[in-house]
């Protein structure tokens, strides 16, 4: 059992703050990622809670008590980084055992530990292997089974996949996402890559410059973000925003017409996802020259430029047509996300 709560946390050095007033309740054993840009604060976050940074302010609780002057080593939390850090000297088997000496813990146990932890991430056969006769994927697969073999209370994962290729990145993401299932451990797992935090995560915390942004489930986060640099880092391709004014329920930017807004006269950013717009059978509400076109294999996305922005919309696999032709997409009001102009916060 472990739960997790950030009380006001921040860091500062000097004058510069790197993680501002981090306010949040990690349920026992949830998956929550932290996502957002270089050097938002995610990784700062996290060694925070691992004891490995001195916390600024507010407090850091494990299950109801307050861990800030406790060292790393006593706080029953398993570390897993982008660089694997094994032992070049020991074998597999070896490095999973480490953290087991380390610790103290009885000696009688440490086989069936390491056997059962390298099973869980199909290192079996490789347990006399040396890290450098490894895959990337492989090395990384002990990195876990190290910190598994501990069986904490928490795991904490920085980018742990950002090593490796992209197809191995995508079955080891299952892996983990297995493991942590099987494992009912609170895993606190940071990320830059919008893809991992929404398939792994229960919930994401969407931070930019030491500031959470937005937390929620991954379905909350893509269907309501609560301001434009959220919309813009969460989906493939991110969300379009279009600059311009509400006059009269209509929204106006350039080739773009879209009644039935509902905000008041004014500027505003409108958003809208390319997935749910479409090409228009008659007079649509953007209409503009293709700018390009990319074949994806299961659709065609076209995109537009409308004032500065490039506008994307999903259309059929088998839609053909020229750079510069004229195209019309269909933008209903009711897909249409509003966010206020200025401070790109979400009205509607
Ligand atoms: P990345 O994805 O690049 O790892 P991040 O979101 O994990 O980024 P952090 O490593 O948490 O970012 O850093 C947050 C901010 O704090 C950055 O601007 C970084 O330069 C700054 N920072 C980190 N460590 C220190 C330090 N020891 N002294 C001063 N500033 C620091």
């Amino acid at each position: 059992m472990a739960e997790i709560q950030l009380r006001n946390v921040g860091k500062r050095w000097g004058s510069f703050v790197g993680v501002h007033n981090f306010d949040l309740t990690i349920a026992d054993r949830e998956f929550l990622v932290l996502l957002g840009p270089s050097g938002c604060g995610k990784t700062t976050t996290m060694r925070m809670i691992a004891g490995l940074e001195d916390v600024t302010e507010g407090e850091i609780l494990i299950d109801g008590k307050v861990v800030n002057d406790l060292e790393p080593k006593d706080r029953d939390v398993a570390m897993v980084f982008q660089s694997y850090a094994l032992y070049p000297n020991m074998n597999v088997y070896e490095n999973i055992r480490f953290p087991l000496k380390v610790r103290g813990i009885d000696p009688a146990t440490h086989d069936e530990k390491v056997r059962r932890a390298s099973a869980m991430v199909e290192l079996d056969d490789f347990l006399h292997r040396k890290p450098a006769e490894l895959s990337g994927g492989q090395r990384q697969r002990v990195a876990l089974a190290r910190a598994i073999v501990r069986e904490p209370n928490v795991f904490l994962m920085d980018e742990p996949l950002s090593n490796l290729d992209a197809k191995l990145r995508v079955s080891t993401r299952a892996q983990i996402k297995n493991l942590s299932h099987e494992l009912a451990v609170t895993t606190i797992y940071v990320t830059h890559d919008q893809i991992e935090a929404m398939t792994l995560a229960d919930r994401v915390v969407v931070m930019k410059k030491g500031i959470v942004q937005q937390v929620g489930s991954p379905t909350d986060i893509y269907d309501r973000p609560a301001n434009t640099f959220v919309a813009s880092f969460i989906g493939s391709p991110a969300m379009n925003l279009i600059e311009g004014r509400v006059e009269g329920g209509v929204f106006r930017a350039q080739h773009v017409d879209i009644p039935g807004i509902g905000a008041p006269d004014g500027p505003l950013t409108l958003g809208f996802r390319a997935e749910d717009a479409g090409l228009a059978t008659g007079q649509g509400q953007i209409t503009a020259p293709i700018y390009t076109l990319e074949l994806l294999g299961d659709a065609t996305m076209i995109s537009v430029r409308v004032g500065g922005a490039l506008v994307s919309v999903k259309a059929d696999k088998s839609f053909r047509a020229e750079i510069g032709d004229p195209v019309s997409f269909s933008v209903p009001s009711e897909i249409c996300h509003l966010f206020e102009a200025g401070s790109g916060a979400r009205i509607g």
